[in-house]
């Protein structure tokens, strides 16, 4: 179920791109597969090869450094494809839509032909390393460090929480290169874990939901990052590349949260159909009526003010604001229309064998990570 389509995703282009995504998904997303990642608490790497050679990776980098030359609207395609399916562990939007811009945005033309290709073909799959133990919403309270030394830097530290890695062949860590300056102390670097000396992934940390993701915890013992690996070539400038693309991580997460609330309502509106009680169906009673119009309602609403944030970001005007609004509010419309959602469903609603129970745990995410949503109220607060 689509509640709300808007115009620019209702071109020719954009719905042959939907068609072939659903396409790969149905193939490599199969239930069986899905609940095989779940059992391995991740997915099979030679998906992410598949994705790559079916075009699914890099759809927005320009295609002269190997990616498909789309925009953010077929990054929502995926998003939505994949939600729809219940294959949120396949986390193509983090390394598509989240890791990927900064390469687009920041790296080097050498960087960006260095690793692009490699990240768009499968080769790499990418992970971004921000939270620590110690160091969540506050992000500047960070600990890892990258120490100047010849030809490069040593990366020492501790992160926690990241998606991806257990199976990142990449990823972009944060780490302070200069712990006095503040918020012109931070930088981005590019890590391949390949071979990489002092790289050791921890445990692959259980969850109460999306377990089918891998989530990790890394750890770095002077790993050498040579000056080449640098995001951008410039120390210091970290925080404003977060600061740039937080935005859309944060849109993203929202439009995962309102495709998991489409395909609740869905599900929903199949199992009350079908439910008899009292000598009628549960749909009839109005009740169930007058919540699932609401809830209708809201999602619409939240599917509408995202499209907006999309033709922000099209645009390149989507800001802090925005797109904190979008990810703080639909996440919170997300868990409590799932929740109403499984009500109806009554003792089945809590059996993890109903895609709903499902739906309920792995909802419940989007109101913490990409900034918990009191950080996006704090956000939206200093715009008043
Ligand atoms: C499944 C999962 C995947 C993740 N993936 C990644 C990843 O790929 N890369 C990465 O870098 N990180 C990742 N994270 C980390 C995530 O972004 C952080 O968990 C999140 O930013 C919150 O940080 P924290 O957990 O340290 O909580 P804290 O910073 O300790 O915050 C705890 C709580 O304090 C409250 N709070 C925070 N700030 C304020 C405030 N200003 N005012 C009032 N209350 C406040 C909020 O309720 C918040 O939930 C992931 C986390 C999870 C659970």
């Amino acid at each position: 179920m689509t509640l709300h389509r808007e115009d620019f995703m209702s071109v020719d282009e954009v719905e042959l791109f939907e068609r072939s995504v659903a396409g790969f998904l149905d193939a490599h997303a199969s239930p069986e597969a899905i609940e095989r990642w779940r059992e391995n608490k991740m997915v099979d790497r030679e998906v992410w090869s598949e994705a790559g050679r079916a075009g699914l990776l890099g759809v927005s980098v320009p295609q002269a450094y190997g990616g498909g030359g789309g925009d953010f609207r077929h990054e929502v395609v995926i998003i939505r494809e994949v939600a729809h399916r219940g294959a949120d562990a396949l986390a193509i939007s983090l390394h598509n839509a989240v890791v990927l811009p900064y390469f687009t945005a920041f790296a080097t033309e050498e960087q960006k032909r260095r690793w692009l290709p490699r990240l768009c073909s499968g080769e790499l799959v990418s992970a971004i390393a921000m939270t620590e133990p110690g160091a969540g919403s506050d992000l500047q309270s960070m600990r890892c460090t990258a120490k100047k030394v010849d030809g490069g830097y040593r990366l020492n530290g501790q992160k926690t929480f990241i998606s991806n890695g257990q199976l990142a062949d990449l990823v972009l860590v944060a780490a302070k290169t200069n712990p006095e300056a503040g918020s012109r102390g931070l930088s981005l670097f590019i890590v391949e874990t390949d071979g990489c000396e002092g790289f050791e992934r921890g445990r692959n940390l259980e969850k109460l939901g999306q377990e089918g993701q891998d989530t990790s915890e890394l750890f770095f013992e002077d790993v050498f990052a040579p000056d080449e690996n640098l995001l951008g070539g410039a120390e210091g400038k970290g925080l404003p590349q977060l600061m740039a693309k937080l935005p859309q991580e944060r849109l993203v997460i929202a439009w995962q949260a309102i495709s998991m609330i489409e395909r609740a309502l869905a599900e929903t509106i199949a199992y009350v159909k079908e439910r008899k009680m009292f000598g009628r169906t549960l749909a009839d009673f109005q009740n169930t009526q007058f919540k699932l119009a609401e809830y209708k309602t809201e999602a619409t609403i939240a599917s509408v003010f995202c499209g907006h944030c999309t033709k922000l970001l099209l645009g390149g005007e989507l800001d802090a604001t925005a797109a904190s609004m979008a990810k703080y509010w639909v996440s919170e419309r997300a868990t409590s229309i799932i929740d109403g959602c499984l009500q109806m469903f009554g003792g089945y609603g809590y059996m993890l064998e109903y895609p709903i129970a499902r739906l309920y745990r792995d909802a419940r995410i989007h109101r913490i990570y990409g900034g918990a949503n009191e950080v996006m109220r704090m956000l939206i607060a200093r715009s008043l």
